[in-house]
């Protein structure tokens, strides 16, 4: 009878262990799918400012006929109180002039960039990782 209960809680607490187990693989699961989505958030935001930037960029360009130098220009031009900035590190965006025309891109390096009205992320896509 004793050997009996001891097995039966024996038992009783393994499945509790994985109860416990599935209960923590979930919150992290659930938490790690949080993290995804805001990333994913955060990128197509800043790829929807660097956008803006390039529409800008092309508006100044028809009228002045030459690229913007410096964003100011740009944000002058859009009539912004505030520079855009990267929604993860909340730093402005850097704009270059190449041998092309010009390039924009994330301050973090981590969202792509756009050079001369091309993105470094698929056409469309701006919630792709690359
Ligand atoms: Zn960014």
């Amino acid at each position: 009878m004793t050997l009996l209960s001891a097995s039966v809680s024996r038992s009783r607490r393994t499945a509790l262990t994985a109860l416990c187990i599935l209960a923590f693989l979930c919150i992290s699961c659930g938490a790690g799918k949080g993290n995804r989505l805001r990333e994913a958030s955060m990128r197509r935001e800043c790829r929807a400012n660097m956008n803006a930037l390039a529409t800008d960029q092309a508006l100044y360009r028809l009228n002045n006929g030459v690229w913007a130098r410096r964003m100011e220009d740009l944000d002058e031009l859009a009539n912004r109180d505030e520079p855009l900035a990267c929604p993860e590190c909340g730093r402005t965006y850097e704009l270059e002039i190449t041998s092309e025309g010009y390039a924009i891109s994330c301050p973090m390096d981590k969202h792509g960039r756009i050079e001369t009205g091309i993105a470094s992320w698929r056409e469309g896509v701006v919630d792709a990782e690359r």
